[in-house]
């Protein structure tokens, strides 16, 4: 039985963590994740009769990797047998395991360029940078100082687990290219917000391979990081354009179930973000002689929700992604003063543009 349990994870486990065949020549394998998201999808695409394409690498777990060889098992498949990997985008429960699945089947891993030097630099040499970086960025914006303490921890944590392939295993596309495989011709489509460099393939069935761009159910975090692009928020939306009137059968995402109705939840998701940003506004306008940090912002949107200090991160993250963007718009002026950022409105009575109507937003 599938339920969707989202809004309250840890309580029902969803039975979305099984290997499934969805079709003749498509199988979705869900592997393991040790936090909220509970699974990440391995998905495996026939586009000829001696040719399969992995799409994404779970996170690099033991138990990732017992789940991958017990999907391909149920689904008939060798890793030797796959002959090409595609990595939609390098956050750490999308690549963990391209190392292993690399090395047994020697397949070519595509990604869309300049992804694949993100991948190397954050979890790899500039790791500990990076840490510090992130670190001072949270403490600006008014994480509490044992939250960035333990914030420093968690890069090196990820690194320890991720198996990553040697940078010779790596093949960048860049944006709008043809990936002809087998019998079949993917479209690469640039689709930042969620990351500098995501991916989404269109394949010329019109199955739509979304990574984390297009979840059902969840939103997928867009956050600003100093080491990113300026304004996630802004190419999310421009992202959302792109790939929404594309005529998909089917939408295979990164987290959750497959599911159809792509212009929909296109729809629903750039509803949640304007509403979010007028939320926000509306938070600002409250005036306060202060203003409002970012970590401030953020325990007003999500107080009791966020759990973890893996939660709190990301809801800072997302804050600043928003102020940022409404920076950008106009609607807030930032002030920074002994290293502590603060956001205000620009004007108490900001009218944002109506929004369409269309029914729910997700979490
Ligand atoms: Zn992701």
């Amino acid at each position: 039985v599938r339920q969707q349990s989202d809004g309250n994870s840890g309580q029902a486990f969803i039975d979305e963590g099984e290997p499934e065949q969805l079709e003749e020549g498509l199988w979705r394998i869900p592997v393991p994740l040790p936090f909220a998201l509970r699974s990440a999808n391995i998905y495996l695409l026939a586009d000829g009769p001696s040719d399969w394409t992995l799409v994404d690498a779970g996170l690099g777990l033991p138990a990732d990797e017992t789940a991958l060889h017990s999907g391909l098992a149920t689904a008939g498949i060798e890793l030797e047998q796959i002959t090409t990997i595609i990595l939609t985008h390098a956050h750490p429960d999308h690549i963990g395991l391209s190392g292993p699945i690399h090395a047994a089947s020697g397949a070519p891993i595509y990604m869309l360029s300049g992804e694949e030097r993100t991948m190397y630099s954050v979890w790899g040499e500039r790791a500990q940078a990076i840490a510090g970086e992130l670190g001072a960025m949270y403490a600006a914006h008014g994480m509490e100082p044992e939250q960035v303490a333990s914030s420093r921890q968690s890069p090196t944590r990820t690194r320890a687990i991720l198996q990553l392939p040697p940078p010779s295993s790596i093949v960048t596309l860049e944006d709008g290219a043809e990936l002809s495989i087998g019998k079949r011709v993917y479209q690469a489509i640039w689709t930042p917000g969620h990351s500098d460099r995501h991916l989404c393939l269109f394949r010329d069935d019109q199955l739509f391979i979304a990574g984390d761009h297009i979840l059902p159910s969840i939103t997928p975090n867009i956050g600003w990081y100093p080491h990113g692009r300026s304004d996630p928020l802004r190419d999310y939306f421009w992202g959302l354009e792109r790939v929404r009137d594309l005529p998909a059968r089917l939408v295979l995402p990164g987290h959750r179930l497959p599911f159809v109705g792509l212009a929909e939840r296109v729809d629903e998701l750039r509803l949640h973000h304007q509403e979010r940003s007028r939320r926000i506004e509306a938070l600002l306008s409250e005036a306060l002689p202060g203003g409002r940090s970012a970590a401030g912002i953020a325990a007003l949107l999500f107080g009791k929700r966020l759990r973890t200090s893996d939660d709190l991160r990301f809801a800072l993250a997302e804050s600043i992604a928003h102020l940022e963007y409404l920076r950008a718009e106009g609607q807030v002026v930032r002030d920074e003063q002994d290293g502590r950022i603060c956001y205000f409105a620009v004007s108490p009575a900001v009218s944002a543009p109506g929004p369409r109507t269309h029914g729910g937003s997700a979490e």
